[in-house]
């Protein structure tokens, strides 16, 4: 399985910096994650989820703790099952497309509508549909 995403772009800096390397590894699903880099190989175009290893903004944007401000209990950001992708060479729109037409190939359960970004989560749905849903 090709590693196109190094550790820290799953976990926010407090995991990181605490775990390193190796432990952090224990924040990521292991589903979300192999349906991850899937749907990366096939897009064929850089990823961005977490960026601040590269002095980016971007720390909540896979796992979530309770000190996010962006935590909720019922998000699947705090069950290591989703991320918040920026496609470089993609519109947030043309990835959100890719995803409902492809979804069932990479187990996705769903993604967020959002403006500046696409939300995908490994959810599951009974009915093996995907759950689309807009920025609230
Ligand atoms: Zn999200």
């Amino acid at each position: 399985m090709p590693s196109y995403f190094h550790i820290a772009e799953l976990v926010p800096p407090s995991i990181y910096e605490r775990f390193g390397d190796q432990r952090s590894w224990n924040f990521v699903n292991r589903r979300a994650y192999k349906n991850l880099v899937k749907i990366r190989q096939y897009v064929g175009k850089p990823f961005i989820i977490n960026n601040y290893r590269d002095g980016g903004q971007r720390e909540w944007s896979g796992f979530r703790t309770p000190e996010s401000p962006y935590f909720s209990p019922t998000s699947q950001h705090s069950i290591a099952n989703a991320y918040d992708i920026i496609c470089s060479g993609l519109t947030p729109h043309e990835l959100q497309e890719v995803v409902q037409t492809h979804y069932a190939k990479f187990n996705i359960g769903g993604v967020e509508l959002a403006p500046t970004w696409t939300h995908i989560d490994w959810r599951f749905n009974p009915n093996g549909e995907l759950t689309v849903f807009h920025l609230t």
